[in-house]
């Protein structure tokens, strides 16, 4: 059994957002796993459901909402290697195959999304829970309509999947992945 992620908690410390105000996580419709809608427009629906969640909006001790800001720092949920770097639509991509293998001989992996991986974060580098890969990328190039976030995505894989395979496009709306809900890995 796969111990949860202190990823919230990384999260906070290496970003001192403790200080003063961190307090939960807060999601508009869109945000979570599996959800249809464009969380920036309000009103318009995804090509397909949510392949992940965004954590993006946060609320402090007086009941504020708070956003993380572009440069925030990504800590690894899980240890693992870096199996794949790709471009999405607001930035790069970090996809890290974990240690932790299912009954089937799957293993987990983890997709980072829209950020910029630090220099030594290539194809090959193995990392260690908690260390620190990315910052939140600057969308304002890209789509300034949508607001810099961080998106996380979990699938099971056979360690053998080829590199060529792991890109948003072989990805999205495929029968064959099955992402299953990141927020099932997480301590939120
Ligand atoms: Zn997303």
């Amino acid at each position: 059994m796969l111990t949860k992620s202190g990823l919230t908690d990384y999260l906070i410390n290496l970003n001192n957002l403790a200080v003063p105000d961190f307090t939960t996580w807060e999601f508009t419709p869109g945000m979570l796993f599996n959800q249809p809608q464009k969380w920036w427009t309000g009103n318009e629906n995804r090509p397909a459901p949510h392949e992940g969640v965004d954590f993006h909006l946060y609320k402090n001790v007086s009941g504020q909402i708070r956003h993380l800001p572009t440069s925030t720092k990504i800590p690894a949920l899980f240890a693992g290697s870096v199996v794949q770097i790709c471009d999405d639509f607001l930035g790069k991509s970090i996809f890290v195959c974990g240690n932790h293998t299912d009954a089937r001989g799957s293993r987990l992996h983890t997709i980072y999304a829209h950020i910029t991986p630090y220099d030594h974060i290539e194809i090959g580098a193995q990392i260690k829970e908690t260390d620190i890969i990315a910052v939140i990328a600057d969308s304002a190039n890209k789509h300034p309509k949508i607001p810099p976030h961080l998106h996380i995505s979990t699938l099971l894989l056979p360690k053998s999947t080829p590199r060529n395979r792991l890109n948003w496009k072989t990805l999205t709306g495929s029968d064959l992945y099955h992402f299953c809900d990141p927020m099932e890995f997480i301590n939120a």
